[in-house]
């Protein structure tokens, strides 16, 4: 029926890479079990969780694959990219090696996925830039940066979910839409 059509899931995979200890794993846990660890939580390692949102009458089942600690070694394998429609690249908004490292992020996605990957660089940890002498990276530094790259950009916080969703929806539903 034509119901039951509507009702088809599409699934898209959509990747997170950046630096060790930025939040990776805790972005992913706040957005698909609304869950937050203090405990670093690399050592769990879990390759993927879903979450299915709706664009239009459409259901989207986002795919979302996490690194399993990888990420240390600088490196992802090709698989890990491969067939990724969006990532979201993370740095710590009170790391600056973290941001630099950006860089170096993008050069590995561009190397290795669809060149119509969508990006999104996420400043996380935003939580803590109240505290003084605690940000090291600007807002605007990395809105500048993200929109030379022309990569979307938020700064978000995976402790008090602050933009969490936001971030996963900005890549999301505008490919959900071009299913349409
Ligand atoms: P990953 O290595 O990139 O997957 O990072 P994790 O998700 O394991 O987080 C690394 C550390 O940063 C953990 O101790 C988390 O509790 C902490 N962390 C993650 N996200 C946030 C956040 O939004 N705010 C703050 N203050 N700490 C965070
Ligand atoms: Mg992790």
């Amino acid at each position: 029926s034509e119901a039951s059509t509507n009702e088809q899931e599409y699934v898209l995979k959509v990747v997170l890479i950046g630096d060790s200890g930025v939040g990776k794993s805790n972005l992913v846990q706040r957005f698909t079990k609304n869950k937050y660890n203090e405990a670093s939580t690399q050592t769990i390692g879990f390759e993927f969780a879903s979450k299915t949102i709706r664009v239009g009458d459409r259901r989207i089942k986002a795919q979302i694959w996490d690194t399993a600690g990888q990420e240390r070694f600088q490196s992802l394998t090709a698989a890990y990219y491969r067939n990724a429609v969006g990532a979201l690249i993370v740095y710590d908004i009170t790391n600056r090696a973290s941001f630099e490292h950006v860089t170096h992020w993008l050069a590995q996605i561009h190397e290795h996925a669809h060149e119509n990957v969508v990006l999104i660089l996420v400043g996380n940890k935003v939580d803590l830039a109240h505290r003084p002498n605690t940000r090291q990276v600007s807002t605007l530094e990395a809105a500048r940066f993200a929109e030379t790259h022309h990569m979307e950009f938020v700064e978000a916080s995976a402790l008090d979910s602050t933009n969490v969703v936001e971030a996963f929806k900005r890549i999301i539903v505008p490919v959900g839409r071009l299913l349409m």
